[in-house]
């Protein structure tokens, strides 16, 4: 049988992950497939990048992916790492909110609360909050077909207050984007679904939620590895025959010649290939296909930048410690750190004993100057925030500071449709070509590791193999 090719562009995990399955294809079914991923830099596993240092393991990225998700446990079981899967250790965490700490109210999903007690008892809500909150009971539910702002559908049904001092601050941690900007039917459609279907997002998660015994800790719902994220890149990467993986090789643009893709390489060569995964953010796609109008779909599209600090001190150094494993920070607090994570404790492996790991995360939507200020000025930021809760005296032993620059690819209001419109118009100019990856179906790594699967799935259909 003819030999087929298939080009994979970007070796994140998304990447990565569609060329480990189309191996394992190849390898099972005896395809006739040519694999091939180009990465335009050095690194493998973009977004994905742990450093250590003294005895500590430092994620620069994301430190973690939810177990509830099977594909990211799935993909580690492959590549023989499930042996070396870690739970993050549970504690107390916390929302600062006008410059305090508050406790996150038992029981609160995604910040709704589904027990009724620790949410009555509460620092971070007015008697007046906690009412309207309630109103979520009784407020008949809201069809509506277009999609609509985080902000508003949650306005609507719980009230600005628990926007404001509980759902905005743990939304923004993981999209770092604005709650009245983000697009419902891209984020959390299951919210919705959960109001048509139970009339009140309260009752519909006390229904579909599993409760936590009261006295007994709560579940670990993040899982990373022993020597980090970084590991299951590398795990995947070794299990690619040489010669599939070439780094520091871009791929610059994609033109159609009858029904064969040319790939111009930032070498200068072409390559050719008759399935194209595009495994990179939307503005490389958009870059790559530039000569395609419907490409211009995406100018509507933005990604926001992020930096964070991981910062190592001396258990000593801390004068007046919290109890817990960090905090996320509203948007009304004078603070410029968006979260922390107390990484010693939520990732006790990653740190040696007797010393700790703090790590900040900076960029607010409306604060994104800060991710051009030196290393010394965002440690400094950072550190005087932290003092106004917690007392460090010393000056850390040292820190990493990372940028992400257009990171954070932003699902704002209309997102799917907009994609739809992509897709579709793709299919019918570029059939072949695919997009996966944290700018399309979900940001979560699991959600990234399934686009690669899918990617697949359609290049094999595509190929009639
Ligand atoms: P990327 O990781 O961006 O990889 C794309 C790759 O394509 C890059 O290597 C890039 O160099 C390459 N590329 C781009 N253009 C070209 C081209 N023209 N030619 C060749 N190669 C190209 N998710 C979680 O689940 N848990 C977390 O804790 C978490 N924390 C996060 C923290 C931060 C700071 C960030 C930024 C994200 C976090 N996320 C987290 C989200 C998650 O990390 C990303 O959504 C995911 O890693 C994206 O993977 P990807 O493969 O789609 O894209």
């Amino acid at each position: 049988m003819e030999q087929k090719r298939i080009v994979v562009v970007g070796g994140g995990i998304s990447g990565l992950t569609a060329a480990y399955y189309l191996q394992k294809e190849k390898r099972e079914k005896q395809l006739p497939l040519d694999i091939k991923l180009f990465e335009e830099s050095e690194h493998l596993g973009g977004k994905i990048e742990t450093v250590k240092h003294d005895g500590f393991t430092i994620e620069r990225g994301p430190d973690s992916f939810l177990e509830r998700k099977k594909s990211a446990t799935r993909l580690a079981r492959e590549v023989g790492l499930e042996d070396q899967l870690v739970p993050n250790g549970t504690g107390q965490s916390y929302i600062l909110v006008n410059n305090k700490l508050h406790k996150m109210p038992t029981g609160s999903y995604m910040g709704i609360p589904t027990r009724i007690r620790p949410f009555l008892f509460s620092s971070l809500f007015t008697p007046l909050g906690k009412a309207r909150a309630a109103l979520d009971l009784i407020k008949s539910k809201q069809t509506v077909e277009e999609d609509q702002s985080l902000g508003l559908f949650f306005r609507r049904r719980l009230g600005n207050q628990v926007v404001e001092n509980l759902i905005e601050p743990l939304l923004s941690g993981i999209y770092a984007g604005d709650i009245d900007d983000l697009s419902l039917q891209s984020t959390f459609p299951n919210f919705y679904a959960l109001e048509q279907e139970y009339g009140s997002l309260i009752k519909g998660l006390r229904k579909t939620t599993s409760k936590t015994p009261r006295n007994k800790p709560k579940p670990s719902m993040f899982r990373t590895f022993e020597g980090g994220l970084e590991t299951l890149v590398n795990a995947v990467d070794d299990q690619l025959t040489p010669g599939i993986v070439q780094r520091n090789t871009g791929v610059d643009h994609i033109e159609k010649k009858e029904d064969v893709y040319h790939l111009l390489l930032s070498d200068g060569t072409v390559e050719k290939a008759d399935a194209v995964i595009i495994a990179a953010p939307y503005f490389a796609a958009q870059r790559m296909l530039s000569q395609y109008d419907f490409m211009d779909l995406f100018n509507d599209m933005r990604a926001t930048s992020v930096a964070n600090v991981a910062m190592a001190f001396d258990a000593s150094a801390i004068k007046k410690d919290v109890d817990g494993t960090g905090f996320v920070v509203s948007r009304n607090s004078k603070f410029r750190i968006t979260a922390c994570t107390w990484t010693h404790k939520k990732w006790p492996h990653s740190t040696p004993e007797g010393k700790v790991m703090l790590r900040c995360y900076l960029g607010k939507p409306d604060d994104q100057e800060v991710i051009d200020r030196s290393d010394e000025e965002i440690t400094k930021i950072a550190l005087n925030d932290l003092n106004q809760i917690m007392n460090i005296e010393e000056t850390p032993e040292f820190s990493v500071v990372t940028r992400w620059r257009d990171s954070m690819p932003q699902y704002s209001v209309g997102h799917k449709d907009r994609l739809n419109r992509v897709i579709e118009q793709m299919g019918a100019v570029l059939p072949g070509v695919y997009l996966a990856g944290g700018s399309y179906h979900g940001i979560g790594l699991p959600d990234c590791i399934d686009q690669g699967e899918a990617a697949v799935e359609n290049v094999l259909q595509y190929l009639n193999l």
